[in-house]
């Protein structure tokens, strides 16, 4: 195949390869040749209604064809979507299509409500559509000719998931969402070897780019996506048995609901080649569990919206079903990829020592839309991504994941990871969930606290949950104390929110962040 690094050529080059293959499945089941027809329309319809490169388009609902089919159209002729998480709450998805700047807010099924009533605060939206007036506005335009986006044009504007802050607008122009997975597929990565009759199923919110970039991978691959509208696990093995699905994206928590789902042990997984999983630290004892129940190849991934997502992953055959060493690491940079660990004054540190993780790719984002002070304190002129993580390199060049710097706990001098006490405390029988935070203390400047919540059925006792973290991390890092709670705060994407269960112990108090 010819240097294919805009959506608009990849849409050119399998319309005419494959024209009847199926091209995305949900809602509607469409194929190539459909795809070309319909994200053409898509192009013209926004040229007709005054919209022009670098103008935005926001998309409040859950994944989608449709969804799909107006960002791909968008792209290929520069205007850029910008998806708003359908699970945040009324004032943050407003916060966001309000940042967007977007002239046109498109609803999926069952938001055209939620929608027209943001409308009064956003003052730039010039239209709502609901799905059905979206696909009539699609169907019933004649495509024209157009000037296609080039590939350092932005197509696509994800907000971060607010962990640690506001989430900010990431933009990634054709090349980020491109680049990268060519040179994989060069430098001859199984995992970035398609074969042609592949099923990719999207399962994670469009809103980030395990959900979004699951879907450019499907179109960069020529191969059929399998769009489900959310995440649930009878969704998921249904799609797995009727579908055929070959390989998923999955952050940890998903892959807890599935491997713990009766159903698990029922599914014929035959088809099913790759799971790719990251997002946040996975549990040592949860992936093995995964890569006993699903047989398949498992693939994690580490990055970051900043980076287009992937950028560093741990291959096939470091996954051993009964835990090794390496398992612990999110892997080795993909081939493309420079990776440091830098400390403080921005020197690397030498190899095994704990320090930030900094990245240099294609992939690395154009920036934080309207915040150029944010992008030049992550983004340095010469294209390193801070990435706030902290971590540290082995000689064999594996990336090992510790946690965020500004989650890092520093206990009477010591410097204690969350990940690693979480990881500890996982594996306890009563132990159905686990986050670890710093609190304040008057002799070690901040304590380890878990904070668990019991399997159904069970009861935590905080004396046995340390008594079991002693036998198994040094003693600094054992927590202190330990509350029971019956869910932890969890963002979309399954992340924990140290920051909210922090919040109540540091009441009135600053936490010193290095
Ligand atoms: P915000 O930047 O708004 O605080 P966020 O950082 O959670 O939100 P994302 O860009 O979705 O938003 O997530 C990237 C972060 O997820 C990484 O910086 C890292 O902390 C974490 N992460 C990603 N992959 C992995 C992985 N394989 N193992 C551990 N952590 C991971
Ligand atoms: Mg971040």
């Amino acid at each position: 195949t010819p240097e294919l690094l805009t959506i608009d050529a990849f849409i050119r080059h399998w319309a005419a390869d494959r024209p009847q293959r199926p091209a995305m499945v949900g809602e509607r089941r469409i194929h190539f040749a459909e795809l070309d027809a319909s994200t053409h329309r898509v192009a013209t319809a926004l040229l007709a209604a005054g919209l022009k490169k670098g103008d935005r388009i926001a998309w409040l609902g859950k994944n989608a064809v449709l969804y799909f089919t107006l960002l791909f159209g968008a792209a290929r002729i520069g205007v850029v979507m910008a998806p708003v998480g359908w699970r945040l709450a009324a004032p943050e998805r407003r916060y966001i299509v309000h940042d967007t700047e977007s002239k046109l807010l498109f609803a999926g099924e069952g938001f055209a409500d939620d929608a027209r009533a943001m409308a009064p605060q956003l003052p730039l939206v010039q239209r709502i559509f609901s799905a059905d007036e979206a696909w009539a506005w699609i169907d019933g335009t004649t495509p024209a000719p157009f000037v296609a986006s080039g590939p350092e044009d932005a197509i696509l504007q994800l907000y971060t998931s607010g962990t640690t802050g506001n989430p900010k607008g990431v933009e990634l122009c054709n090349r980020n969402l491109f680049g990268l997975r060519r040179q994989a597929q060069q430098a001859g990565l199984p995992w970035a070897a398609w074969d042609d009759d592949e099923v990719v199923m999207v399962a994670m919110p469009c809103a980030h780019i395990g959900g979004t970039g699951l879907g450019f991978m499907a179109l960069a691959g020529g191969v059929s996506g399998c769009v489900m509208a959310e995440f649930t696990p009878d969704g998921c093995f249904d799609a797995i048995e009727k579908e055929g699905v070959t390989r998923f994206f999955a952050v940890p928590a998903a892959l807890q609901m599935l491997v713990n789902h009766p159903r698990c042990a029922k599914t014929d997984f035959s088809r099913l080649k790759y799971i790719f999983y990251g997002a946040a630290p996975i549990p040592l004892a949860l992936l093995q569990q995964c890569v006993q129940a699903f047989g398949c190849q498992f693939l994690q991934a580490y990055g970051m919206t900043e980076t287009t997502g992937t950028v560093v992953t741990l291959p096939p055959e470091d996954h051993d079903p009964k835990g090794s060493p390496r398992m612990r690491a999110a892997g080795k940079p993909v081939p493309g990829v420079e990776v440091k660990i830098v400390g403080p004054d921005g020197q690397t540190v030498p190899t095994g020592e704990v320090g930030e993780i900094v990245t240099r790719s294609s992939n690395n984002m154009l920036g934080y839309w309207k915040q150029p002070e944010a992008t030049a304190r992550t983004k340095t002129a010469d294209n390193w991504v801070h990435t706030g993580d902290a971590g540290y390199m082995d000689a064999d060049g594996y990336v090992y994941i510790h946690d965020r710097v500004k989650d890092m706990i520093i206990s009477g001098g010591e410097n204690v990871y969350p990940a690693e006490v979480e990881n500890a405390i996982y594996g306890h029988p009563d132990v159905a969930d686990v986050a670890v935070i710093g609190v304040p203390d008057p002799t070690w400047g901040e304590a380890v606290k878990a904070v668990v919540v019991p399997r159904p059925g069970h009861t935590v006792d905080p004396a046995a949950v340390i008594a079991w973290a002693r036998e198994r991390i040094a003693g600094f890092k054992v927590p202190k104390t330990v509350d029971v709670i019956p869910e932890l705060p969890r963002n979309p994407t399954g992340k924990i929110l140290r920051r909210a269960l922090r919040a109540p112990y540091w009441e009135g108090r600053d936490r010193q962040v290095n």
